[in-house]
């Protein structure tokens, strides 16, 4: 199953892929978690990323693909993935397409979670008390959730010109949206 999570932020992507990957036993693939992970190790990609990221903006596509097509190519990728975070704008939708298409694993589905505004906003203060995330501060997230509405939102509408896209309701406990998500998955 080759899966894409969409979602604003806050809308509990990044949970839902932590357990989904157990359930389907594939690979969760955060483009985010690749370039903190990036920024932790000091590398010089990790430099160049690291106040975009903070200022609640993009890194570069061209960045962004190559780390991620390097993750793909790694062993447990040949089963499956679960991509949070990724594409982010629609320029990353044709990115993703063709290297997808070069490697042979096309999406099955995108899974868009829908929570309203007010809850993103929540559920980010929380996590950001528990979390201590730096993109996490009042500033960064509105500056998050303005690229997300403008840059981020049309890629559910290429999925869905794709027929791959299904929506599902993001409110709820972890498990009732887990279930949902499920539900929507194609037969495997
Ligand atoms: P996330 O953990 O998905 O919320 O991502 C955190 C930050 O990493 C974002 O605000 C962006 O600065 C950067 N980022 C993650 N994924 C992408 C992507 N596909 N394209 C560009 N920037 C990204």
């Amino acid at each position: 199953m080759r899966l894409v999570l969409l979602g604003a932020p806050g809308s509990g992507k990044g949970t839902q892929a932590g357990s989904l990957k157990t359930a389907l036993g594939i690979p969760h693939v955060s483009t985010g978690d690749l370039l903190r992970g990036a920024v932790k190790a000091g590398t010089p990609l990790g430099l160049k990323a690291k106040a975009v990221m903070e200022a609640g903006q993009l890194v570069s596509d061209d960045i962004v693909l190559g780390m991620l097509e390097e993750r793909l190519a790694e062993a447990d990728a040949k089963a499956g993935f679960i991509l949070d975070g990724y594409p982010r704008n629609v320029a990353q939708c044709a990115a993703l397409e063709a290297l997808l298409a070069r490697i042979g694993q096309p999406i099955d589905v995108a899974v868009k979670l829908d929570v309203p505004n007010e809850l993103i906003v929540e559920r980010i203060a929380g996590r950001a008390a528990a979390e201590g995330r730096k993109d996490d501060t009042p500033e960064t997230v509105r500056e998050r959730l303005r690229v997300y509405a403008e840059q981020t939102e049309p890629v559910a509408d290429y999925f869905a010109r794709k027929g791959k896209l299904v929506v599902v309701d993001g409110v709820g406990t972890l498990d009732e949206v887990l279930a949902r998500i499920n539900a929507a998955l194609p037969a495997r």
